[in-house]
């Protein structure tokens, strides 16, 4: 099944530019999605190796090269980083997607973010400035933003290179340092764009990457005395253990925690402007993405109607990893597609309709036909958690008021998205949702690494992306001169 061109990156971690083995000599076993069968290995680190990187990163910070570059050398650098990760797309497309399963255009679209995140805190890096403040007569205070430290980072494996770009390329325009442990279950791409930062030319210790178990090697980068700052992608239940080791370490965190987010259709909207929207949303990435438009909010009066216009384009997405323009590859697990088949065969309401799986799918793939559930209590389970999948819920409504408690009527607040003509209605709703961002007629998930994206509640706090994430990755710092 290994396309022959698929060179892999060893099982080694990144420490201080060195590419080493876990220092208890272990690997662990790498499976593609696609097939179920193993074709690469990782470093299985501890809490020995996070140490390791961890001094590296340190020594970085304090007195190693990196820590004498001005904002625009790191600027520069960064954007460098960026052409070079453009320049093998291709390659980098074909490993995620082997190792995530994500269809190859989706792999492509990432490999194209990720270098324009480079690009963007790039030329970012040196616009970051400060303030003069008016104060008493004989004063001048200046207040300063500078980095942390040293940043840990832990990402999942939903888009590798994405979240890797977006986490990696604003800490380190502001100046951090970092030590990164990404997903046990993809991280191959990760590893590849390391190399390319060796090649690139960032200082030793300016990024530090240890891959290995959540529970081991995450757990011991959370609980660190010597981060600064921690940033975290994935699920709730860890997020929540991040941040009490956060607390205990007297350290600030971001936290990006995932999402039920609502697209709210009004009788009045284009529909065939939003359809495209309403499917691509929920089908992109397997459904597994963080801001995935996973509840579909509809007037009552044109319920019956978007439900069969829902109904024809799910039957039309065929999942497979065989087609060059599938848009539905498999899930990332066996684990994963059994907690989606779950949620589907507890489903409690009626299937709008379903799309297929290919005939020609390898038999020990983790493939799920896509499918859609309406009309769904909104207190159901199926519209109220997470399911990362390629799972919509269709939910009726009445009016704007019920409209608004419904998609504000979960724990999570990520994404929403209003479709409607009146301009009246568009304000009014998007400054009534209680989420990060808010698509008027149009959803963007996963997209813009210009526009700030985070959570409330149960979807985290922080910002990432845009110049909000630099704020995020920097401290300020308050100096008063009394001149006289
Ligand atoms: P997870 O939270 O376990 O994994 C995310 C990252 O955290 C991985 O790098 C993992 O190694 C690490 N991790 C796991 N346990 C840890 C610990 N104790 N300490 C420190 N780091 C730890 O997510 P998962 O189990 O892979 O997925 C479960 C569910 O989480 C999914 O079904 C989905 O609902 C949600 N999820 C959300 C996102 C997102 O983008 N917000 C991403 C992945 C998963």
């Amino acid at each position: 099944m290994q396309p022959a061109h698929l060179t892999l990156p060893q099982p080694l971690n990144l420490i201080g530019n060195h590419w080493v083995p876990a220092r208890a000599g272990r690997s662990m076993p790498v499976i593609s999605p696609i097939d179920g069968e193993v074709f690469a290995s990782i470093a299985e680190s501890d809490a020995s190796d996070v140490d390791a990187a961890i001094t590296a990163a340190r020594q970085a910070f304090e007195t190693g090269d990196w820590s004498r570059l001005t904002a625009a050398e790191r600027g520069r650098l960064l954007m460098r980083y960026g052409r070079l990760i453009e320049a093998h797309a291709e390659a980098l497309a074909q490993l995620e997607s082997r190792d995530n399963g994500k269809p190859i255009r989706q792999a492509r679209a990432d490999m194209i973010a990720t270098a324009r995140y480079f690009e963007y805190y790039g030329g970012a890096a040196d616009k970051v400035h400060g303030e003069v403040l008016p104060f008493l007569n004989g004063y001048d205070v200046t207040v300063h933003r500078e980095p942390y430290g040293v940043v840990g980072a832990i990402i999942p494996w939903n888009y590798p290179a994405q979240i890797y770009g977006r986490t990696v390329a604003a800490a380190l325009a502001m100046g951090n340092t970092m030590v990164l442990k990404p997903a046990e279950d993809a991280c191959l791409s990760v590893l590849r764009l390391a190399e390319l930062a060796v090649e690139a030319g960032f200082p030793a210790g300016a990024l530090n990457i240890v891959t290995g178990r959540g529970d081991v090697a995450g757990k011991a980068l959370s609980e660190h005395r010597g981060i600064d700052f921690i940033t975290f992608t994935g699920s709730p239940e860890v997020g929540v253990m991040i941040q009490v080791a956060a607390a205990r370490n007297f350290i600030p965190c971001t936290l990006e925690l995932g999402g039920k987010s609502p697209q709210i259709v009004f009788d009045d909207a284009d529909l065939d402007a939003a359809m495209p929207y309403l499917v691509n949303a929920i089908v992109q990435n397997g459904g597994q993405t963080c801001s995935a438009g996973s509840r579909v909010l509809v007037q009552r009066g044109i319920f019956d109607a978007v439900a069969a216009r829902l109904a024809e384009r799910f039957a039309a997405v065929t999942a497979s990893a065989s087609d060059e323009d599938a848009v539905l590859g498999p899930l990332i697990s066996a684990r994963q597609k059994k907690r989606v088949e779950t949620y589907i065969a507890e489903a409690d309401a009626p299937v709008i309709g379903r799309g297929q799986i290919a005939a020609d799918t390898p038999g020990g793939g983790f493939y799920v036909a896509p499918v859609v559930f309406g009309p769904v209590d909104p207190a159901s389970k199926l519209a109220q958690e997470e399911v990362f999948g390629p799972v919509l819920a269709v939910i009726p409504f009445d009016d704007e008021a019920q409209a608004i408690r419904i998609a504000n009527g979960t724990e999570y607040g990520l994404v929403a998205a209003v479709w409607t003509r009146d301009g009246g209605r568009q304000a009014r709703v998007a400054k009534a949702m209680r989420c990060g961002q808010v698509f008027i007629n149009g959803y963007g998930a996963g997209g813009g690494v210009e526009l700030p994206f985070g959570g409330v509640r149960k979807s985290g706090h922080g910002r990432e992306k845009g110049f909000a994430a630099l704020y995020e990755f920097s401290q300020i710092k308050t100096v008063v001169n009394n001149h006289g």
